[in-house]
């Protein structure tokens, strides 16, 4: 007899939803994978196939293909490209993979009634949609329910509060880093299935069902990003070993490849975070014969984003119920746009104005169509870019539903806890503080000005590589 919550009380990842023994005439684990969708370095998976061994069970992986709010065409390709690569890791894994098509909640109910499961574990998420669906599993299951942390490097739950900015959660983050910053090793089954006892949907070509969603199919797939762990990796790889060193003195430099373009692959949890920052953690840069090469400032800045500001990211969104409005940024940051609400705006743009990359600045309508094109817009021209809708919307809250409206239509990593937080540091002042003097429109938040990009970046080299794209 396994009791969910004794059987996994020594790992602070897994949060126990609906605790109990696990059905004593269970058939299977089922592991119902949602946010961390990848077959290999899935620590969610780890925990899965550990309990089918305690039972003496197979392990069965579910994906639901379901309609989520603003995601488009340009968002399934690329998240369908990954299920096909993890329907292959997953079977070399022996451990099955079933699509359904549906409301997720339900489909998990029924798929764990079908097949008699003795207990579900899933990943974790944090923003609301998931954790409703998560809610409502856990409401009508008859099983145990438990789900894994398994997207973040320090477990959520050792943040119950809401962190007030980077300077707040990093120490709090490198205590807790020599414990839970280590690789993933992937657990064995002892109870291998080659096939589900059900039809496991089209898990040949999941790219088929594109077809059958009732989707918004006017952004294209990227023509330059494809989705999948092996690409991820590969995109990793280059990044370790042609743009770390440099990182962080490129990474401000849109017109020099220089980051890692891997928050795509991130959000759809194509890639582990924990493996991937244990390698950076861990990467030594080859032998190249001639002056060695020092890449501690660069792995410093590159861990300072992939866990300080992502973790922070998470930890907003988690606790904060208004994180996709200016409700949700803080009190001085809302006073001080109030108080300027009324100011005169010398430039005023239409949300479709601002789709079509249509302003009289050169500069934002090249990151606009940048991202239009691609499904990506660099770093560091995304706060150039959100702060100038604040400068031409009519109002702030007008102002923050545009961006989260461009923001999540068109990047490939929308939807995501950093796009809710960037938006809000932008927009509102989230986790920034007030930069006097005061202005127009902006009162305290911190400005950006046109010039000021012109002095930092080659902004002629930039606007002529995304006319190239055109
Ligand atoms: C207005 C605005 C909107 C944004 N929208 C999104 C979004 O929708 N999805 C998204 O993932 N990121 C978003 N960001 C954060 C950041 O710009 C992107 O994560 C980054 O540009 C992704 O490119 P990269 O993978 O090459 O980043 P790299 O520079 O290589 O960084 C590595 C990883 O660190 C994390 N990271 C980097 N910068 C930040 C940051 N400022 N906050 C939190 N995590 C960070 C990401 O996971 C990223 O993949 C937004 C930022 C702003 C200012």
């Amino acid at each position: 007899m396994i009791e969910l919550t004794t059987f996994f009380a020594a790992d602070e990842r897994v949060q126990v939803y609906r605790p109990g023994v696990c059905a004593e005439q269970g058939r299977y684990v089922l592991y119902w994978m949602q946010r961390a969708q990848r077959g290999q370095e899935n620590h969610a998976l780890n925990v899965a196939i550990a309990l089918g061994n305690a039972l003496i069970l197979p392990v069965i992986v579910v994906f639901v293909i379901a309609e989520y709010p603003a995601a488009n065409l340009r968002h399934y390709h690329f998240m369908l490209e990954g299920l096909a690569q993890t329907a292959r890791h997953l079977a070399r894994r022996q451990t099955p993979l079933v699509i359904r098509r549906g409301e997720p909640a339900r489909a998990i109910v029924t798929v764990a009634k079908e097949l008699q499961a003795a207990a579900v574990i899933s990943d974790e998420g944090e923003l609301r949609t998931p954790l409703r669906w998560r809610q409502q599993v856990s409401e009508q299951l008859t099983v145990p329910f438990a789900c894994v942390d398994a997207d973040v490097v320090v477990p959520s739950k050792f943040f119950p509060k809401e962190e007030w900015a980077a300077r707040t959660i990093r120490p709090k983050l490198q205590r807790l880093l020599p414990t839970y910053l280590q690789p993933i090793v992937d657990l064995e089954t002892q109870h291998p299935l080659s096939s589900p006892p059900c039809d496991p949907g089209n898990v040949e070509n999941p790219l088929n069902y594109l077809d059958d969603l009732q989707i918004d199919r006017s952004v294209s797939p990227s023509p330059i990003y494809h989705g999948g762990q092996d690409e991820g990796k590969r995109l990793l790889h280059r990044f370790m070993t042609e743009r770390l060193t440099t990182y962080n003195v490129q990474r401000n430099l849109p017109e020099v490849a220089g980051t890692s373009e891997l928050s795509a692959y991130l959000h759809f949890g194509q890639l582990s975070i924990q493996q991937m920052a244990w390698e950076i953690e861990q990467h030594v840069p080859e032998d190249t014969g001639s002056a060695q090469i020092d890449i501690t400032g660069g792995r410093a800045a590159y861990l300072e984003e992939l866990i300080v500001r992502r973790e922070l990211a998470i930890n907003f969104v988690r606790r904060n119920p208004n994180y996709d409005t200016l409700a949700g940024c803080p009190t001085w940051g809302q006073a001080t746009l109030r108080k300027h609400q009324d100011d005169p705006r010398p430039w005023l743009y239409t949300r479709d104005e601002l789709e079509q990359g249509r302003t009289h600045d050169e500069l934002w309508n090249a990151c606009q169509h940048e991202m239009l094109i691609t499904g990506r817009m660099h770093g560091y021209i995304r706060m150039y870019w959100a702060k100038k809708i604040l400068e031409w919307s009519a109002s702030p809250d007008e102002a923050f539903k545009h961006a989260v409206y461009l923001n999540d239509k068109y990047e490939l990593d929308g939807r995501d806890a950093n796009g809710y937080t960037g938006i809000a540091w932008a927009i509102g002042g989230k986790h920034d503080r007030p930069w006097p003097p005061e202005r127009p429109i902006f009162g305290t938040i911190r400005y950006m000005a046109l010039s000021g990009m012109q002095r930092k970046m080659d902004t002629r080299l930039y606007i002529y590589q995304v006319n190239k794209l055109m």
